[in-house]
C-alpha cells in the first residue's frame, strides 16, 4: 500500500499558555507518506520529560525508511508489528508512523478514519482544559483565559494543593480534574486528601501516587470516593494487566500507546475490563489532536486540549466551541496542514 515513502520533517516550538508568563516550549516533528496522490500525516510530540529527540525521532523514521518501502504491499498490522521491533522505546516516531498510514489508508479510501474503521463519527464531547502550576495572580488570568471551557484540569503536586486548590476556588466553581503527576507517596494522606477533593468539586484524580507503589494506589482505589486515573502507569497495552484493581481508569495518548491502532486496542481491553477511559495528549498540534479525538465517543473523560495551548498550530482540524471538541468529515484523520507553514 505504502508507495513513495518520504519522510518530511518541520521542527517547530509552541509556547504554552499563550499570554501567561510561564513559557514552556516542546517540539513535534511531522511526517508524511505518500501514496498514489494521496498523502497521509503524522506527528510526533516530544516533550523534553520523556526523554525522546528530534535526533533520535528523525533516526528512527531513517531506519524504517527502507522497510516500508519494500513492504508497501503488506498487511496493516503486519508493518505495524515490524516498525514495534526496530526499537523497544521511540513511541512518539511510531506514533507518528501509525497516525500517517492510518490517515493515508482512510484517504485512499475517501472516508474519515471513523468510518474506515466503523466506529463511527463522536458528538461533540467536553473536554477539560489545562491550569499549570502558576503565581497566584497568573492562575486568576489563566481561568479567565478558559472561560469557554467548564471543566478545568489542575496539575497538582505541590507543597500545598489544599491551598491551590482554595485559590482555584476563589475564581471559579468549574468541575475540577485534578493529575497529581505521582506527587503523593503516603496512602491514608491520599485518602485523606481524596475525600476533601471530591467535597471541592474535583471529579477525577490522575496518578496521585509513584509508578513502583502500585499496591498502596489498589488500597486508595478499593476505597477512593472518585475515580483513580494511571497516566504514566501506563503506556501501552502490555502495562494494562498489571494494572487491574489499581486504578478505576487509564489515561490514553497516542504519544504512549504508539498510535491510533494500539490506543483502540487499549480501548477495547479497558472496556472489557470495566476500566474507564480518558483520551489524552501531550502538547500535540491539531494533526494528533484530530487523530485522537477520532476515538471519542469510547471515552468517559476527554483531555484534548493542546491545540488551544499553541500560539502557531501548524495544521488545521478538530474545532473548538464552548468547551467542546468538534469532530470535521474530511477523509482520514480529519487534519490538514496550513499552507503556509508547509
Ligand atoms: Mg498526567
Amino acid at each position: 500500500m505504502i508507495l513513495n515513502y518520504k519522510t518530511f520533517v518541520l521542527e517547530y516550538k509552541h509556547p504554552f499558555g499563550v499570554s501567561s508568563n510561564t513559557r514552556r516550549t516542546t517540539t513535534s516533528v511531522f511526517i508524511k507518506i505518500q501514496h498514489e496522490g494521496k498523502v497521509g500525516y503524522g506527528e510526533a510530540c516530544l516533550p523534553v520529560y520523556l526523554g525522546e529527540t528530534i535526533e533520535g525521532t528523525i533516526a528512527f523514521f531513517e531506519k524504517v525508511k527502507p522497510f516500508l518501502v519494500h513492504h508497501a504491499n503488506s498487511a496493516f498490522n503486519e508493518i505495524l508489528k515490524a516498525i514495534d521491533e526496530f526499537s523497544l522505546e521511540n513511541n512518539a516516531a511510531k506514533a507518528a508512523i501509525d497516525i500517517a498510514l492510518n490517515d493515508l489508508a482512510a484517504k485512499i479510501e475517501r472516508k474519515p478514519f471513523y468510518d474506515l474503521t466503523g466506529i463511527g463519527k463522536s458528538e461533540s464531547r467536553l473536554t477539560s482544559y489545562t491550569i499549570g502550576i502558576d503565581a497566584e495572580e497568573m492562575i486568576g488570568q489563566k481561568i479567565k483565559e478558559a472561560a469557554d471551557f467548564s471543566i478545568l484540569k489542575i496539575k497538582a503536586g505541590t507543597k500545598d494543593d489544599k491551598a491551590l486548590i482554595n485559590l482555584i476556588r476563589r475564581y471559579t466553581d468549574k468541575p475540577l480534574y485534578v493529575d497529581v503527576n505521582q506527587g503523593w507517596k503516603n496512602k491514608e494522606e491520599v485518602l485523606e486528601m481524596l475525600y476533601w477533593l471530591q467535597e471541592k468539586n474535583v471529579i477525577l484524580i490522575e496518578q496521585p501516587m509513584p509508578v513502583t507503589m502500585l499496591d498502596d494506589m489498589a488500597w486508595v482505589t478499593e476505597r477512593s470516593p472518585i475515580p483513580t486515573i494511571a497516566d504514566e502507569s501506563v503506556k501501552r497495552l502490555k502495562d494494562l494487566d498489571k494494572l487491574q484493581g489499581c486504578f478505576s481508569g487509564i489515561n490514553i495518548k497516542l504519544m504512549k500507546s504508539t498510535g491510533l491502532t494500539e490506543a483502540y486496542e487499549m480501548i477495547k481491553h479497558a472496556k472489557k475490563n470495566k476500566l474507564e477511559i480518558l483520551l489524552g495528549c501531550m502538547a500535540e498540534s491539531s494533526c494528533a489532536t484530530s487523530a485522537m479525538a477520532q476515538l471519542m465517543k469510547f471515552a468517559d473523560y476527554i483531555d484534548l486540549d493542546a491545540p488551544n495551548l499553541l500560539l502557531n498550530d501548524p495544521f488545521k482540524g478538530i474545532s473548538y466551541k464552548n468547551g467542546k471538541v468538534y469532530l470535521n468529515d474530511l477523509p482520514g484523520i480529519g487534519a490538514e496542514p496550513v499552507e503556509a507553514l508547509f
